[in-house]
């Protein structure tokens, strides 16, 4: 099972790295990697296993969080209480992005920033992506609001950007009232 020590912080220069495409099909190793890391996010969202396994409750990571430079992260949605969506994106292109911007109102957060980062981040309320599957299938897609953010923040760590990175560094709260708070 993954732990929170295996997630890099944002202090090694790995997190900075940009990842590679991937080719199918996936090896074990690397399928092993993306059911090990939903299998965390799942736990971390669910309170008695998050306090249990002392896990930070997150909906997103990517295989640079772990040290591995191949373009590939997951994404664990509960969209009920206690039912979860899962995804795996692998080789992902933004097509297209809306105009609108939005952010979370909280400040978002990341599995390898540990410590509060107030600001800003500016996303597109909606996007289209493209993106491979874990068996190497093409799916075309749109995602819109909350997902459409951890989608944006998974993609910018494949190209070594944090959150953080985003947030205007003179005025973090210059957008506040400019974009929408989700
Ligand atoms: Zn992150």
């Amino acid at each position: 099972m993954l732990k929170t020590k295996d997630i890099i912080d944002e202090f090694d220069p790995r997190i900075r790295l940009v990842s590679k495409d991937v080719t199918f099909p996936l090896d074990d190793k690397t399928k092993k990697v993306i059911a090990d890391s939903i299998e965390m996010l799942r736990l971390s969202q669910i309170e008695e296993y998050s306090k249990k396994y002392d896990l930070r409750p997150g909906m997103g990571l990517s295989l640079i969080q772990l040290g591995i430079t191949k373009r590939i992260f997951v994404i664990v949605y509960e969209y009920e209480e206690g039912k979860f969506e899962t995804y795996t994106v692998i080789n992902p292109k933004i097509l297209s992005e809306s105009e609108e911007k939005i952010y979370v109102s909280e400040g978002e957060g990341c599995l390898s920033v540990n410590r509060p980062v107030e600001g800003i981040v500016p996303r597109s309320a909606r996007i289209s992506v493209e993106y491979y599957d874990i068996d190497g299938n093409k799916i075309n897609t749109r995602f819109r609001e909350e997902l459409a953010i951890v989608f944006q923040h998974e993609y910018d760590h494949l190209n070594g950007i944090l959150f953080c990175d985003r947030i205007d560094k003179k005025n973090p709260f210059k957008y506040k009232d400019v974009y929408r708070g989700i």
